[in-house]
């Protein structure tokens, strides 16, 4: 299956029915009152964002979203039925934009909802618009016409951190150790062609979620191989995994693997560039001391905190991991503290 991120779709509510013109007819009551009921609402077009959703998948194979046209009223006061609403769950970081690009909503948390088309009102039957001057009126009101348009959808998936990495550097196999996601894991590069979230459960019962993204190779910034289109899944992120692998499989040296991951984030502007960064470097179990301590010396300087580790026998994930967290439940307690009003007082 391919991972949808983007999707144009058309979007029309229902129209609202007709008011009915209707006059009671009932033997032995001449001259029956109005009795004509309103038309119903046409139906919504509503998304709710959901945690079992990952992908725009589903909305990109529909295309359109048209909610049925509420019904005509009908007489003896009888309300036409509304039209039904369409609710589809998207995923967590589903944004909406209108034909501009302009953004009209953030579905950045779990079960909060946006009508995309709302269904026009019902117009009113005859019945209501009886005054004591016109007892019997012959009008009644047509239905509103829906909501409709073109919508753009844009996801960005919302993960806690996020892995990047040359390819092979390990990320895959780092995922499948530390939390649930299984992803496919192979010596060759780009088996990982969508982001892939893993949720990682800490000693303290709750814990955080790890997006890994496709392999990054030079230039992708400038829209080689897969890795920018991808990189905007980060973007939300608290803290950026950078693994290296240690081991230089693929004949690339440490400092060169660096630089180039680097180069990526860079192009890609600030909101990677000044992430807090963790540099962890992989396949320890396949370095002798001496390669171990040559690594460690050419990173004195570097910026970042520093951690060995092996996705494969385990060694050094547990104190990883427990820095991660830390770094995750402070970004946490920064976003509660900045969506408190500025005159709270306890
Ligand atoms: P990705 O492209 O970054 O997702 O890399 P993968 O997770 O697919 O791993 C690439 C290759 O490196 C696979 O053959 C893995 O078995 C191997 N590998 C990953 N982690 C380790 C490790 O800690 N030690 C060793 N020796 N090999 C590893
Ligand atoms: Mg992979």
């Amino acid at each position: 299956m391919r991972f949808i991120d983007e999707v144009k779709i058309e979007v029309r509510a229902g129209n609202g029915g007709k008011g009915a013109t209707s006059f009671r007819r009932e033997k032995y009551i001449p001259k029956g009152g109005p009795n004509g009921g309103d038309g119903g609402r046409g139906g919504h077009v509503i998304f709710v964002a959901s945690r079992d959703k990952n992908t725009l998948q589903e909305l990109y194979l529909r295309k359109r979203l048209i909610a049925k046209n509420g019904e005509s009223g009908k007489g003896s006061d009888c309300h036409g039925k509304n039209g039904d609403d369409i609710i589809i769950e998207v995923p967590i970081g589903t944004i909406v934009k209108d034909e501009d690009g302009h953004t009209l909503v953030d579905l950045a948390v779990a079960g909060s909802s946006y009508h995309l088309a709302r269904g026009g009102e019902g117009g009113m039957g005859n019945a209501r618009f009886a005054t004591s001057t016109n007892r019997a009126p012959r009008y009644s009101q047509p239905g509103l016409e829906g909501e409709q348009g073109i919508r753009f959808l844009e996801l960005k998936l919302m993960a806690d951190v996020g892995l990047v990495g040359l390819p092979n550097a390990g990320k895959s196999t780092l995922l499948a150790h530390i939390s649930n996601a299984r992803p496919k894991i192979a010596d060759y590069p780009f088996t990982t062609i969508k982001p892939m979230l893993g949720q990682v459960f800490m000693d303290d019962g709750d814990g955080f979620v790890v997006a890994d993204i496709p392999g990054l190779i030079e230039g992708a910034h400038e829209g080689k191989g897969l890795g920018h289109r991808f990189l905007k899944h980060i973007e939300r992120t608290a803290v950026l995994l950078h693994l290296v692998d240690a081991a230089c499989e693929d004949g690339k040296p440490v400092p060169e693997q660096i630089t180039e991951i680097n180069g990526e984030l860079e192009g890609y502007g600030e909101t990677l560039v000044e992430k807090p960064r963790v540099l962890v470097f992989n396949k320890s179990d396949a370095l002798l001391d001496a390669e171990r301590e040559a690594i460690e010396a050419e990173v004195a300087d570097s910026p970042y905190k520093v951690f060995f580790v092996s996705a494969v026998t385990g060694e050094g994930i547990k104190p990883l991991l427990w820095y991660i967290y830390d770094q995750v439940l402070q970004m946490r307690k920064r976003a509660i503290e900045e969506m408190r009003p500025t005159d709270y007082e306890e």
